[in-house]
């Protein structure tokens, strides 16, 4: 008889998991306690906007075709995906730059700030092609279980970029801060200071300039509805208003949930909710992790999110806006090393409907804009009002138009959502960071060491933050499960 399992949450990893899982034989269940699924990827649809709740960058498209294929599929077969021309533009206090869509546009761009730096920037995406070729190839694809999956022949060629950080190596060879900030944005994905992060992940710079930014039409929850109609296709049941109360163990090993009071009987479970929150949902003596163990960990930040709708089309700005205007290192510190609310922040503006109609009404803008801030931070109303101010007046200043008066729609999304719509650790926005403390077989484990055929799955644990890492958690996980079925 196929054995079952039963996967709390619904977002990106417990969707990849769930379907690897069914594929493979195993009768999956997913619970849910949202109305509907994808996580902190949800859609908001209001007066005719469309919103992308969380996550609006496709990067790495490779991931995405590598997932579809497993279950002989294609991204086209659920969504018509565009290489966005510009990828994004950077608002600095005196200029912008613009991100072509290739290396020879961004080149020239590279150029116009800091003669001679083009050379060095072929030279530094070249070895982020070769970092990026072992770690989508070799170390993501391993469970996190040994520190001996990080050692191959190539890892061990390239030990030292795990002790030196991104911060470090791009300063070598440049010395303008607009690129030096240009070229540190893409591992701010992975959650820790540039200063923080080993740089082995310049795998990220590739991903940003080699293979491009990507939108999906109808905005990133197509990702989320494919996966979707590609699980139920698999034979994947899926219950959403189902938050799960407890994870049940007997004798030491997972035997089912317990949703809305009643007992669900599986042979395996999988989280992927947050992990922290996941323990909770056992008796103490079956956690792995204490308080402490999490309060010492580097969380990447929450957000301060709000969701806009204009009334009129913008100018000057594209698809993805950076506004890094102000101090890069004061708001960082604001974040990692006294956590505060930021004394002047840097954001980021995404308004998907200049490139795709279909997600505003005619001559009207969807705008979603994004703050970092540190997790665990008080949320109060006014805090947010106060931050939409600030924003919005420099947002108007750096692209010199006046439309607050536009503004027909507006929702906001803060630390309290966090906790509140996800049971997030301190209302983080994308999980536990990937610093070298945190990486690989350091990070959380898929699979309870207390507790047998109890699983986990998500940017908490391995590989880390981000849409594409969540889609291999869900196949790692997977191939646990089925390894501790034989
Ligand atoms: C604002 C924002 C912007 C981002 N931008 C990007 C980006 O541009 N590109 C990118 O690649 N990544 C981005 N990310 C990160 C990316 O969205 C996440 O890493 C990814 O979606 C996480 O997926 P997950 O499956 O690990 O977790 P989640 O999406 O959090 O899924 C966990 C699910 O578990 C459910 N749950 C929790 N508790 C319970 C319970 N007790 N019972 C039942 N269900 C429960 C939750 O409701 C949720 O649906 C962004 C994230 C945010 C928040």
């Amino acid at each position: 008889m196929n054995k079952k399992v039963v996967v709390i949450g619904s977002g990106f990893s417990s969707l990849s998991a769930s379907c690897y899982l069914a594929k493979m034989g195993f009768k999956v269940s997913i619970y849910e306690k949202n109305d509907t699924v994808g996580g902190r990827a949800r859609q908001l649809i209001k007066e005719g906007f469309t919103f992308d709740i969380g996550p609006s960058w496709y990067w790495m498209p490779d991931i995405f075709d590598t997932f579809f294929a497993a279950f002989g599929k294609k991204t086209s077969d659920f969504y018509q995906l565009d290489k966005l021309s510009p990828a994004y533009r950077i608002f600095f206090s005196d200029d912008s730059i613009t991100i072509g869509d290739s290396m020879d546009k961004i080149c020239v761009e590279f150029e116009r700030i800091e003669v001679g730096s083009s050379k060095h920037l072929r030279k530094f995406i070249a070895d982020a092609q070769e970092n990026y070729d072992i770690a989508i190839n070799k170390v993501v694809l391993r469970p996190g279980i040994s520190p001996l999956e990080l050692v191959t022949k190539e890892t061990v060629l390239k030990v030292d970029q795990f002790f030196k950080t991104i911060s470090g190596q791009v300063r070598k060879k440049f010395k303008n801060p607009k690129l030096i900030s240009t070229l540190e944005f893409p591992v701010l994905f992975l959650g820790a200071k540039p200063s923080k992060t080993p740089s082995f992940y310049s795998f990220m710079n590739f991903a940003d300039f080699g293979l491009g930014t990507w939108h999906p039409k109808g905005g990133m929850y197509e990702i989320i509805k494919a996966m979707h109609s590609l699980a139920i296709e698999l034979g994947v049941v899926i219950h959403t208003d189902s938050p799960v109360e407890k994870i049940r163990v007997e004798k030491g090993k997972a035997i089912g949930i317990v949703v809305d009071n009643k007992s669900i009987d599986s042979d395996f479970v999988l989280s992927g909710a947050d992990y922290h929150h996941s323990e909770t949902l056992l008796d103490e003596h079956h956690r792995q992790y204490s308080e402490a163990f999490w309060s010492k960990k580097t969380f990447a930040p929450s957000s301060l999110l709000f969701y806009i709708g204009f009334d009129t089309k913008l100018m000057n700005v594209e698809h993805h806006n950076l506004f890094f205007d102000t101090d890069f290192e004061r708001h960082a510190e604001e974040i990692y090393d006294e956590p505060r609310w930021p004394t002047d922040p840097l954001f980021y503006a995404n308004f998907p409907s200049i490139t795709d109609s279909s997600m505003a009404p005619d001559g009207c803008e969807t705008g979603f804009f994004l703050i970092p801030i540190a997790p665990g931070l008080e949320d109060t109303p006014q805090l947010r009002e106060q931050y939409f101010d600030l924003i919005m007046a420099r947002f108007q200043k750096r692209t010199g138009q006046q439309v607050e008066n536009n503004i027909i729609f507006k929702e906001s999304f803060c630390v309290n959502d966090f906790l509140e719509e996800y049971n997030s650790y301190k209302g983080n926005a994308y999980g536990m960071a990937n610093t070298l403390l945190q990486t690989a077989f350091l990070r959380p484990k898929l699979q309870s060491k207390k507790v047998k055929n109890l699983f986990f799955t998500g940017q908490l644990t391995v590989p880390g933050p981000g849409v594409p890492p969540a889609l291999i958690s869900g196949k790692l996980v997977s191939e646990l499960i089925a390894k501790a079925d034989k």
